[in-house]
């Protein structure tokens, strides 16, 4: 990963908005922008240089994974450290005062006041805004390969569930086999709870898996993805359980020619919301719009959720390297819900389905 060259484009954006520095207190973003993969840190990105502060705890692991940065281990809490260094080097150097900017959206209340008590009189802190989520967006070469790997992980598991899912047993059991093969495929871990809803469980659009038994009829619907290597993946399939009725048949294909819609209208240049109205337009076309309760997709990357949304109202244009899910799904109340879900990447021409693999209206 060319860490260097993602600290100069946040350089560039930085000077843009008048910041002298940038204090990173979000553990994606430092992995981001530095590659420490560790869970307690701050990272100072400075126009001459960057810090990295972390705890006795990650001696080891800080020298192993950050090259792009400097490393300094402190006793204290990483955030107030970084703002107290960063004083104490101000003030020695030239006494002029600095702009910092923190993550508003990720900082307590309280850590909030704990860096004013610390920054001096040098230190001016500002709320940036999303600088480093708006460049996590388009990914590198590096990291749509590092994705690819994570999706074809998260696709087999889909086997594992077929083989699991029969009337009788529990939802538990069929998140249990699945989430078992990911680690044995090598995932760092799920990346959220693993989703197996039964019957009308699966009118819940984010039914955890739970201690109900499948029935012996009715729809599964299977939400899950793995981490790999710190990408994610993210993938929803749906079976039917029984003796499927015309209409379950019905809704089925509806939402695949719903997520075929979608797929489609992703393209660089592309308005996300455009990609949404697809979606939507098609279920329409059908009948079932109002039952299509959520949004179409979101990004996907070192974070299951990321920009941009794939939503109602959402501007953002699509770009070359984006990657995110197109989801869209079904669901009536008390009875039962249908999804169908894949991570798309945006290329120069349109998009390509990550893995794809048949998406035909599976009886078990
Ligand atoms: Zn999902
Ligand atoms: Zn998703």
């Amino acid at each position: 990963m060319d860490y260097p060259a993602r600290q100069k484009r946040l350089r560039e954006d930085l000077l843009a908005r008048r910041l002298d520095a940038l204090l990173i207190s979000h553990l994606p973003n430092i992995r981001y922008l530095c590659g420490f993969s560790g869970s307690a840190a701050a990272l100072l990105v400075a126009s001459d240089g960057s810090t990295l502060f972390t705890d006795g705890r990650y001696t080891q692991q800080a020298k192993a994974e950050v090259k792009a940065a400097g490393i300094r281990i402190v006793r204290t809490g990483p955030l107030n450290s970084a703002v107290e260094w960063l004083g104490r080097r101000r003030s020695s150097n030239r006494g002029k005062g600095i702009n910092l900017g923190i993550e508003g959206q990720y900082l307590t209340v309280s850590a909030r006041r704990a860096l004013a008590k610390v920054q001096g009189k040098s230190i001016r802190i500002r709320e940036a805004p999303d600088l480093v989520e708006r460049a996590r967006m388009v990914k590198d070469a590096g990291e749509i390969a590092l994705i690819r790997s994570a999706v074809t992980l998260g696709a087999a598991l889909f086997d594992r569930a077929l083989q699991a899912i029969r009337p009788g047993v529990r939802e538990v059991e069929v998140a249990a086999e699945m989430e078992y093969a990911a680690r044995k495929g090598g995932a760092d871990g799920m990346a959220f709870d693993t989703i197996v809803a039964a019957g009308p469980r699966s009118a819940l659009p984010h039914g955890r898996a739970s201690e109900a038994a499948i029935a012996p009829d009715g729809f599964v619907v299977c939400d899950f993805g793995v981490i790999l290597h710190g990408y994610c993946s993210d993938r929803t399939r749906t079976v039917y359980v029984g003796a499927a009725t015309g209409e379950a048949r019905r809704v089925y294909e509806a939402v695949l020619s719903s997520q075929q819609a979608a797929i489609a209208a992703v393209r660089p240049g592309a308005e996300v919301r455009r990609v949404d109205g697809a979606a939507r337009k098609t279920l329409q076309k059908h009948g079932l719009a109002q039952y299509f309760t959520h949004s179409t997709g979101h990004g996907v990357g070192l974070e299951i959720h990321e920009s941009p949304r794939v939503a109602r109202g959402q501007q953002e244009i699509l770009r070359p390297g984006m990657v995110i899910t197109i989801e869209p799904g079904v669901y009536l109340p008390g009875q039962w819900g249908v999804r169908i879900e894949d991570m798309v990447v945006v290329t120069e021409q349109g998009c390509e389905v990550l893995s794809p693999t048949q998406k035909e209206f599976i009886v078990i």
